[in-house]
């Protein structure tokens, strides 16, 4: 039935259609232009009439586009309150959670600017991608102390739950952060950074300015520009700020994972190498220093080529490179480092940069045609000066190998390709070796005083680190990452297993009901010793005629579990089934990752360097973070302890990770936990916009509705008596009776309804998901 257009009728319905469902707007004016159209084809006369009209109700849409953001923004107004009665802060609090009510609620608080969330303990925040008026300091303040229910829910209600569990209960606390790439991790750490910081009345205003300085620091060295985030974390990050009994911040320590070092010496279309290298060129060609690093401002560095800056200029004119180069100069003096230091970790990276452009090519010459040749002297003679080495010997180191064979040692020559090989690796190294000293230099720089015996100190530790993912093609790089995931997530599941368990106690219900299907057996796959996947790889990497082929291979023949398996046609694939879905790997590359060997003859070289800071580089296997006093944990039921201090200096990538990841979850078991969950609202860091499918995914990967499994899994819905009572009191009672809201009339009514293995606790009765569908479609029938 097509109304005659602008009539009563149709202008009625329109205003219906409006005030219903407002995001109906653009198709009510879709078919009104449309409808318009086919009306007018040879009546122009009436043309102008209508146009008229038509902006007459566009005027008419605005006002009611007006009344709606009004009636959004006047958030205290109670009217608002029964309007949204079904909008909770904590979606624990709903009758039912599952993937949809999550969305649901997510998607609406979203559209009215409200980002975070809380699902019992656990804080959803979904990324604004504007900025936001609720971080200032009256809503810092707001937050100090104040009951999660006072306010909205906040990251820095969570930086308060744990400042006040720490100092309340006297126990360490851990903060994990998880989200995938741009969900807004790093901002959340920083923002809980900044509200502990003043929680913990840092009264040494310099060491709170140190700790809010160290995230900016590694950051510069840590974060590269990405398709996804402009800023984006390429390494995970564990800092702890160390407090006092008092609960007194006193000092810093971080801790460094997995840094993707790759990308010095290779970055993806439309990506970027590590932000510092920008800034030191922009910087230093300021400060008209470029000639004393060797580098030059008409030719940009290769490791720094990109597609969109073909010439130094660009990056050399760049005002804000500049800044974040003095900005980042500045970090540096005020934590601490020296001039000299300084001066180090420049010529580091300019012999980084310069490395990055020594020129191979072959010699043909009859007996060897394998040789390769350097065929820009001053540009090693460059790096040589910079790294303090010398210049013949460094040829040497790139151009050829030693091998030991019978008791001999044999030189022999490198190919290009070999040789380009090398060269890249000695400049992974040196960036990732920086990368790890200055870490390092920072936690000397900002450990605490040492404190009496009496008084061990007490720390919050905040974990930003890359989430779970799942590529067209996943290498090693993915694996590791997946395994810290997974191990993260069985912590988050025995914490969200015991809060269930603190509710089913309060309610007094017997919590033996609770049930769940723990990650065990997949952590096992991975981490147990000798038959545990990382073990494998690195036993197989001990051999040398070893393949990535003889890899999988290994592995096929050893894990023997269903969430293992090797697809069909994919060469060097092989699947895992991880809780958050499964992700087919490929295994080339893997042996050689995980070696990461620099040659001998490289190490060798660079342990003869003047340069004191090359020299530690490459001597001493870093201390580090961790390496230290790692005491075994007491307790016997988690699953992994770092027992294994063993000897660092011969360690793989595998054998490192899987310490580290042990140190850190002994770390996080010794705290009390609390869990933000980052979630990314879009693909295109669009404000107000809300892509559902994408939400759900990463619900799932973030563990989120692993809190609804377990929910399921136990009993899914907890009902007040009274809601109960007012849904199926037909099912046992007349229509006319009003039975008292009592656990007996509830009991009365699901003995009515011959349902068994429910249960009733002091405020509400707890069924199972099963129960509600029977018990709704009961009163359907009665009805
Ligand atoms: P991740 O560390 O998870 O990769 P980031 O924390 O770097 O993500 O966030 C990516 C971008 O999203 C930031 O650069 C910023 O533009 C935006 N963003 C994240 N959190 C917020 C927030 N709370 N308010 C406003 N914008 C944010
Ligand atoms: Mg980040």
């Amino acid at each position: 039935h097509q109304p005659e257009l602008w009539s009563d009728e149709f202008n009625d319905f329109i205003c219906k259609c409006l005030i219903k469902d407002f995001e109906l707007r653009p198709n009510v004016l879709d078919l009104l232009q449309h409808v318009f159209i086919k009306q007018t084809v040879g009546r122009e006369k009436i043309l102008q009439k209508q146009l008229i009209e038509l902006i007459d109700l566009n005027q008419q849409i605005g006002v009611i586009e007006k009344t709606r953001h009004e009636r959004i923004h006047t958030k205290k107004g109670s009217h608002m309150k029964t309007q949204d009665a079904d909008e909770v802060d904590d979606l624990a609090t709903l009758e039912v959670l599952d993937e949809n009510t999550v969305a649901d609620q997510l998607q609406n608080r979203y559209a009215r600017d409200q980002v975070y969330t809380y699902v019992g303990d656990t804080l959803i925040a979904v990324n604004p991608f504007h900025k936001m008026e609720i971080y200032t300091p009256e809503h810092t303040k707001m937050y100090i102390g104040a009951k999660h229910t006072a306010n909205p829910p906040h990251i820095f209600a969570v930086a308060d739950t744990a400042y006040q569990s720490m100092v309340s209960y006297n126990n360490d606390q851990c903060i994990v952060i998880s989200g995938e790439s741009g969900a807004g991790k790093t901002e959340s750490a920083h923002l809980l950074v900044q509200q502990l910081t003043v929680l913990g009345k840092a009264n040494n205003r310099t060491l709170q300015e140190k700790i809010l300085l160290v995230n900016s620091l590694v950051e510069a060295f840590g974060n590269a520009c990405t398709v996804i985030n402009d800023n984006s974390s390429r390494f995970g990050k564990y800092l702890e700020m160390k407090f006092n009994g008092g609960g007194t911040v006193v000092g810093a320590q971080i801790s460094e994972y997995l840094l993707e070092k790759s990308r010095v010496v290779h970055q993806a279309m439309g990506e970027r190498n590590f932000h510092i290298f920008y800034y030191i060129y922009a910087g230093l060609a300021d400060r008209k220093k470029l000639a004393h690093y060797k580098l030059s401002d008409s030719k940009t560095p290769k490791y720094l080529y990109h597609e969109n800056i073909k010439l130094g200029p660009d990056i050399v004119n760049n005002a804000s490179y500049k800044e974040q180069f003095d900005a980042v100069e500045q970090c540096f003096k005020v934590i601490g480092f020296t001039l000299e230091e300084l001066g180090n970790v420049y010529s580091t990276l300019a012999a980084i940069l310069n490395s990055g452009d020594i020129e191979f090519s072959p010699v043909a010459s009859e007996h060897q045609t394998d040789k390769s040749n350097i065929s820009n002297m001053s540009v090693l003679e460059n790096v040589a000066s910079l790294l303090r080495i010398r210049s013949d010997e460094l040829q040497e180191a790139l151009t050829s190998h030693c091998v030991v064979a019978r008791g001999e040692t044999i030189v022999r020559p490198n190919t290009v390709e070999k040789a380009v090989e090398v060269r890249d690796a000695m400049g992974k190294a040196l960036y990732s070796r920086l990368f790890s000293w200055i870490v390092n230099r920072i936690n000397a720089l900002l450990r605490p005083d040492s404190q009496g015996e009496d008084d061990k100190g007490l720390n919050i530790g905040i974990l930003d680190i890359f989430g779970f993912e799942n590529f067209k093609k996943n290498s090693f790089e993915q694996l590791c990452i997946n395994i810290a995931n997974e191990q993260i997530q069985f912590y988050f599941n025995q914490h969200i297993f015991a809060w269930e368990q603190d509710e089913y106690l309060n309610e007094e219900v017997d919590a033996r009901m609770i049930e769940y299907e723990d990650n065990r057996p997949l952590l096992d796959l991975f981490l147990q010793k000798p038959m545990g996947m990382l073990s494998l790889l690195d036993e197989e990497s001990r051999f040398p005629q070893a393949t990535d082929q003889t890899l999988v291979e290994k592995f096929e023949g050893n894990l023997k579990t269903k969430s293992f398996w090797r697809p069909m046609r994919v060469d060097l694939g092989f699947g895992i089934h991880h809780y958050a879905g499964k992700v087919i790997y490929n295994a080339a590359g893997f042996l050689a990752k995980n070696r990461e060997t620099l040659p001998a003859d490289i190490i060798l070289l660079l342990r003869s360097s003047e340069n004191e800071l090359i020299r530690k580089l490459v001597t001493h296997p870093l201390t580090r973070t961790g390496e230290v006093d790692t005491t075994p944990g007491e307790s016997g039921d988690t699953p992994y302890h770092p027992r294994e201090t063993t000897n660092m200096r011969t360690q793989t990538v595998a054998s490192y990770f899987r310490y580290s990841l042990m140190d850190l979850l002994s770390k996080m078991v010794a705290g009390q936990p609390h869990f933000v969950r980052c979630i990314k609202p879009n693909n295109d860091r669009h404000a107000n916009k809300f892509d559902r499918e994408k939400v759900l995914v990463q619900l799932r990967y973030t563990g989120v509705l692993e809190t609804a499994k377990i929910r399921r899994q136990g009993y899914s819905h907890r009902i007040l008596f009274a809601n109960f009572i007012k849904r199926y009191y037909l099912l046992a009672y007349h229509a006319n009776e009003e039975p008292a809201a009592t656990p007996e009339t509830c009991a009365a009514i699901l003995e009515k309804a011959k349902l068994e293995n429910w249960a009733m606790g002091k405020t509400k009765v707890f069924l199972k998901y099963y129960h509600v569908e029977h018990l709704n479609l009961m009163v359907q029938q009665a009805t």
